[in-house]
């Protein structure tokens, strides 16, 4: 666990042992506070002058700057060295992460649940970084560097103050190991109740239509009734078994001590300032003791949070073996050659969503691909992408093996509008939607790409016009709407190959025929593939037909040879019309 949390924070490693360098000046010169009072005694027994005492104020004030100096060094090498360059660190490394997964870890992986983890886990890791450096490492130096003197005045009472450290220390680790199952469960809660949390809040009106709001709230206060019942069992062990043996140790070992210097002071061994100055040693011992245990104690609580952040940064990201960045002629064709895919480990016939799966796209050909819902459409896209790996099989695009492409490249070659729910619409602007895949877009080809996808005039009658803001996920506009923004976004685009996933589905009859109008311009020199139910749309643009059934090809060809075949296509037309 430690090792994990210590590589979590590796830029930082050396950054840590300046602090360290830090700390150690620092302690050493506050060790000097604890001896003023001791040297006063002993000055005064031996009747110095008064100027001494001028000199020894004076020398104090110095003293006083120098410490305060230091104090501000360690104060600020913690804010600006550690804190916020640690925080900006484990941000930034967890967005990189989340952009660097594929889309099978995303699928597998709750966005509420990775959002929370990624929050708290940061946190959690600076509050640990925060306890070390603020309270741990001078609690640790100060106990090291008050021992050397103790060593000397008061040997015996020196070892005793080790036996004790060394027995403190081993109970506060052992409850922390004993306790650490409960900090896993309770953790587990915590990102359900992350999940929960993000789910009230996206599904509020289905909530409220169905007015289950009471149930969630149950299904909410369960949750929360889980982390008490967690945290009362640690803490129950906490306080009524670790702290209680804990106390008993140091109480034992005061009394042992004070044995001691009674006879250490009978003996004339030690003098009075000696007394004075050891007594504040281990005070100051025993206090960093208890210091010491509760900051230990507060950083296991943050520790599960912590490592659960760092198993995450430390999954390995897919490995880009491909290395083809560009080749040449343009547009480029799709081939597909007996491919197999399931979504979910290895290909099987029962839990493939496609089966010997074979599709030619000429290059600059319009290919529709039809079919009932669930029949693997949308698969298609996911495996000529790569956003998902297919099992079997062969996959090219422009006639180079889509695993020899760079990875990001051959997404480069991509636009595409995805179906309706899928379309991902920013919480900005109109324009800022439309402009995302080529932000330095000019105003003219932002307007050109919304007039072709049916959206301009819309645009120009809202108040703002392109600088409308559209809400969280889009709420302000209809879904038609967002279609036509996801079709723009795609046309500005400008990719070699199209793929529109029922791009038109939810777009009014008119709109639709209006960019049915349009379509041709938008397809002109590029590759496309356009997925669709209302088969009206796609028998006059398409140049061949590929109709879809249970993860299989089941006909191809023009409308006119299809209806002729009398098969799926031409019953699904025979419905539509
Ligand atoms: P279509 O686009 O033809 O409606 P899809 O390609 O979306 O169909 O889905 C094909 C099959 O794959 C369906 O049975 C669907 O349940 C399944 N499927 C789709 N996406 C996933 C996923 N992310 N994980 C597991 N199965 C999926």
């Amino acid at each position: 666990m430690i090792k994990k949390i210590w590589s979590l924070l590796a830029p930082f490693h050396r950054t840590f042992l300046v602090f360290v360098f830090i700390a150690v000046l620092y302690e050493t010169v506050q060790l000097g506070n604890s001896y003023v009072i001791s040297l006063v005694v002993t000055l005064f027994g031996s009747g110095i002058a008064p100027l001494i005492w001028i000199l020894l104020i004076l020398g104090l004030l110095v003293f006083d700057e120098i410490n305060m100096r230091l104090d501000n060094a360690f104060d600020w090498h913690i804010i600006a060295k550690q804190s916020h360059p640690i925080f900006r660190h484990l941000k930034l490394s967890a967005v990189s992460k989340f952009l660097k997964m594929n889309m099978a870890w995303h699928h597998k992986h709750n966005s509420g649940t990775l959002v929370g983890k990624v929050g708290d886990g940061v946190w959690k890791t600076l509050e640990i970084v925060d306890v070390m450096s603020w309270e741990f490492v001078p609690t640790v130096v100060q106990t090291v560097i008050s021992l050397i003197p103790l060593f000397f005045i008061s040997p015996w009472v020196a070892l005793i103050a080790i036996v004790t450290f060394v027995l403190f220390a081993w109970l506060t680790i052992k409850g922390n190991a004993e306790k650490e199952p409960f900090r896993a469960k309770r953790q587990d809660f915590y990102e359900e109740e992350w999940n929960k949390s993000i789910a009230s809040v996206q599904s509020v009106e289905t909530n409220l239509m169905f007015g289950q709001q009471d149930r969630l709230l149950e299904d909410q206060a369960k949750i929360h009734d889980g982390i008490i019942g967690e945290a009362l069992k640690e803490h129950r062990l906490g306080v009524f078994k670790y702290n209680r043996w804990r106390i008993r140790i140091l109480t034992v070992a005061r009394r042992i001590i004070l044995a001691i210097w009674i006879l250490q002071l009978t003996q004339g061994t030690l003098t009075i300032a000696a007394l004075i100055f050891v007594s504040v040693l281990v005070e100051r011992l025993f206090s960093s003791f208890w210091r010491f245990a509760r900051l230990l104690d507060r950083a296991a609580q943050n520790s599960e949070g912590a490592k659960r952040l760092a198993d995450l940064l430390g999954e390995e990201e897919p490995l880009e073996t491909g290395t083809v960045r560009e080749i040449s002629g343009q547009p480029l064709g799709i081939s597909l050659q007996d491919v197999c895919f399931a979504y979910d480990g290895d290909y099987t016939e029962e839990d493939g969503a496609l089966h010997d799966f074979s599709l030619e796209v000429e290059p600059g050909q319009i290919v529709a691909l039809v079919g009932p819902s669930g029949a693997g459409k949308t698969t298609i896209r996911k495996i000529v992408t790569r956003l998902a790996r297919c099992q079997k099989g062969l996959i090219q695009v422009g006639g180079v093996d889509i695993n020899d492409w760079d990875g990001h490249q051959l997404l480069e070659q991509f636009s595409y509008v995805p179906q309706g729910d899928d379309v991902y619409i920013f919480d900005e602007t109109i324009r800022y939607n439309i402009a995302f895949p080529c932000p330095e877009a000019t105003d003219e080809e932002v307007e050109r790409a919304a007039k072709l996808a049916g959206i301009l005039d819309f645009v120009l009658n809202l108040k703002d016009g392109f600088h409308t803001q559209v809400g969280e996920r889009g709420v302000r506009l209809s879904g038609g709407q967002k279609q036509r923004v996801a079709l723009a976004r795609a046309i500005l685009a400008d990719r070699p190959i199209l793929i529109l996933d029922e791009a038109t589905s939810a777009v009014d009859a008119i709109t639709e025929n209006e960019i049915q109008t349009s379509m041709r311009t938008i397809l002109t020199g590029k590759t496309a593939i356009v997925i669709a139910h209302r088969l009206s749309t796609v028998w006059g643009l398409a140049n061949k037909i590929v109709v879809m059934d249970n993860g299989k090809k089941v006909e191809e060809g023009t409308h006119q040879q299809l209806v002729l075949q009398n098969g799926l296509y031409a019953k699904m037309v025979s419905l539509q019309t």
